[in-house]
């Protein structure tokens, strides 16, 4: 509902890249963005990351990563992949003796980071291993932990040093007939990693991994992460996002999840509640009312856009894009779908009747609810409206009272251009007291 997944047609077009596959999940070539988050449990805890991973794909992540840093973390591995419902991929950092564990664990993805596992010999070796299996490859450059030889050839992390990184990598791939790959090229400066993933985007034709690493606790890390990925998936590049939070990685899969259909890339999973900032002619407590309805609404999953407004003078018309909502006037509630009123009901009943109303929008459809209308709603809602326009006019903030005060005020000084002549020494504000023309 709501019409999310034509908003994605508004974006630039996605570029085209290869398609791989992490277990049952696609990545580029046209597939859906996925999400992606990493669990922080020791992963030798076979329940409690299992217990995270369950509550990571609940939250939105369609792929899951866990660390492979000992024997014991792929051991756990062969017992979580196949109670997993995601995909998993082991992440490798120093030790290729732990990617060829983590294969044999029977992992559906691996992700190497090039700047600490360096050998060309084990690098291939583990390729070797993953192309006889059949499974991808990340290779993870970060701007943190860049191979020290590319370092000193571009004098930094810059994005050439990040796009090199993954190319000389993916070179010892092909030496071993290897392509199931993805890229990612991550920095926690937004600016470069867009800078890095655009070079990287017109460099290589593999799936990007887009990320902003290290970006933090909520909510910078959150703007920083939605700033880098937002933008590149505007450009139509990267299909497949993680969010690095210092915080519940539920939150990460959450984010990553919201950010997407947000953006119109996936279609909407769960519940999108809008509501107006309220202003002079707030009829309630919006941010009461909002708060109140995102608590009775969110556990439920539906996969609708809901508004809550202020008023009834501008808020039906303001939200007429929501799927449902509510608006306040007059101790009453009008609640609308698609923007045509459908009910009133008393002000202490509002969040009730949305609630009652999402359900039943949800399980019968726009066109049964919008047939079951209330007949004298419309009516009810639009008498409610012109009295409130009656009471408080088109300037419910006494605005204009305020500019007559300050213009008697001035006038009175003398000194103002509301005085109207704008001549005169005393005509302006730019005329000192002397009546000098203090103006250059
Ligand atoms: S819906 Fe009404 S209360 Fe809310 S911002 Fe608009 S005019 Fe103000």
């Amino acid at each position: 509902m709501g019409g999310m997944e034509h908003e994605s047609q508004l974006l630039t077009p996605r570029r085209p890249t290869r398609q791989i596959h992490l277990g049952g999940v696609a990545i580029g070539g046209g597939a859906p963005v996925s999400v992606q988050s990493m669990t922080t449990t020791k992963t030798a805890d076979v329940e409690g990351t299992l217990a995270q991973v369950y509550a990571l794909a609940a939250a939105g992540a369609d792929i899951v990563r866990c660390t492979c840093n000992e024997q014991a973390a792929a051991e756990g591995l062969a017992q979580i992949v196949p109670r997993s419902p995601v995909p998993i991929v082991a992440d490798i950092h120093f030790h290729h003796e732990m990617a060829l564990a983590a294969l044999e664990a029977g992992v559906q993805g691996l992700r190497l980071n090039p700047g600490n596992l360096r050998k060309e010999t084990e690098i291939k070796q583990v390729a070797a291993e993953a192309r006889d299996r059949g499974v991808p490859i990340r290779i993870g450059v970060n701007a943190g932990s860049l191979h020290p030889d590319v370092f000193r050839r571009f004098g930094g992390a810059t994005p050439e040093a990040l796009v090199e990184s993954a190319r000389i990598e993916l070179a010892y791939f092909e030496e071993v007939g290897f392509e199931d790959v993805k890229i990612s090229v991550k920095a926690s400066s937004v600016a470069l990693m867009i800078a890095a993933y655009r070079l990287a985007s017109d460099t290589f034709d593999h799936p990007l991994h887009l990320g902003v690493t290290e970006a933090g606790p909520p909510p910078s890390g959150l703007v920083k992460g939605a700033a880098g990925i937002a933008t590149l998936l505007s450009e139509g590049i990267g299909d497949t996002i993680r969010f690095s939070l210092t915080a519940d990685p539920v939150e990460e899969a959450r984010a990553g999840r919201q950010l997407l259909e947000a953006l119109g890339l996936r279609e909407r999973k769960g519940l999108d509640l809008i509501a107006c900032p309220s202003c002079g002619r707030a009829q309630v407590d919006v941010i009461a009312v909002a708060k109140a309805a995102q608590a009775a609404l969110e556990d439920r999953h539906l996969p609708i856009q809901v508004a809550v407004m202020g008023c009834v003078v501008n808020g039906p018309g303001e939200a007429r894009s929501a799927d449902i909502g509510i608006a306040a006037g007059k101790q009453k509630g009008h609640l609308f779908i698609r923007g045509k009123i459908v009910r009133v009901v008393p002000e202490s009943d509002m969040v009730d009747a949305l609630v009652m109303e999402a359900e039943k929008l949800v399980a019968e459809g726009v066109e049964a609810r919008l047939a079951a209308a209330d007949t004298s709603a419309e009516a009810e809602a639009a008498a409610d409206r012109q009295a409130l326009l009656d009471e408080g006019g088109s300037d419910p903030n006494a605005a204009s009272v305020r500019i007559e005060r300050i213009r008697h005020a001035v006038e009175k000084e003398g000194s103002g251009p509301a005085s109207g002549t704008g001549s005169g020494p005393a005509s302006g504000p730019a005329s000192d007291t002397d009546g000098n023309d203090a103006s250059p």
